[in-house]
């Protein structure tokens, strides 16, 4: 009886702080029924990333020819990381999540975007040991205040217990941004941009490493030659957005 007067007195409760503080949809501010999520057009709007996709870098497949086919360019090159995936694509949709969260101060929606890349990982997370984020140079993150995927990576390493290690992977050279670059600029831009400043932290390890966007996989392949090389076992990538198509020369992100 005593737990039936405790349900009722606190679906009350949410009742009156719903009309005094509603819940909103993360992009359009329309009304939704819980906190961090989006409302059903802005969802709909998003284009996830679902199978097929290659198993390598996890670009969308229109159809599946066969289980094991990667595509033309991890054909052409095999990229340093083990396996990469994404949870939407990246276009004009996404970007209503991502500029307000890298550049406008909207850490508010941590939650959101942790509890989709939950989704989209959910492979990776009994293959890993540890969640690693792409770092910021310090003078970028002075400017911005905030690592946006160090806060993702911090997030998901309490929702899968795996150890977060956010200060072993470091950049080193102040890189210009890579907006405009082409696929071949930006990986020369991040050559040798990133050290590992306590090995003891990577050696042996398999390794997930977070950020918010994958553009060519410059950044997360440089990233993973240095965790290579200070004996992670395997790297996987995991982002919130990844672009597609011909888009890497003309976005910017
Ligand atoms: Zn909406
Ligand atoms: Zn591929």
């Amino acid at each position: 009886m005593t737990q039936m007067i405790k349900s009722r007195i606190q679906h009350l409760l949410s009742i009156c702080l719903n009309c005094l503080l509603p819940t909103r949809c993360d992009i359009c501010g329309a009304p939704v029924d819980s906190a961090h999520t989006l409302c059903p057009k802005c969802f709909s709007e998003l284009k996830f990333i679902t199978k097929p996709y290659c198993p390598v870098c996890g670009r969308p497949f229109e159809f599946q020819l066969s289980k094991d086919l990667v595509c033309g360019n991890c054909m052409k090159k095999h990229p340093k990381y083990t396996a990469a995936r994404a949870v939407v694509i990246y276009d004009d949709m996404s970007k209503k999540l991502l500029l307000p969260y890298k550049h406008g101060d909207r850490t508010d929606l941590v939650p959101l975007l942790t509890k989709l890349l939950y989704q989209a990982g959910e492979e990776f997370f009994p293959q890993s040991d540890i969640i690693v984020p792409v770092p910021l140079h310090q003078i970028r993150l002075m400017k911005r205040r905030y690592n946006q995927a160090a806060l993702l990576a911090h997030a998901l390493s309490k929702k899968t217990h795996l150890k977060y290690v956010p200060h072993s992977l470091c950049r080193t050279r102040m890189t210009q941004s890579q907006g405009h670059l082409s696929a071949k600029e930006r990986e020369h831009n991040v050559t040798n941009a990133f050290i590992i400043k306590h090995p003891e932290q990577i050696k042996d390890k398999r390794v997930l490493l977070i950020d918010d966007v994958y553009t060519t996989g410059a950044t997360v392949n440089a990233c993973t030659k240095v965790l290579r090389h200070a004996g992670a076992t395997a790297v996987f990538v995991l982002t919130f957005a990844k672009v597609v198509k011909d888009q890497s020369s003309s976005e910017s992100i």
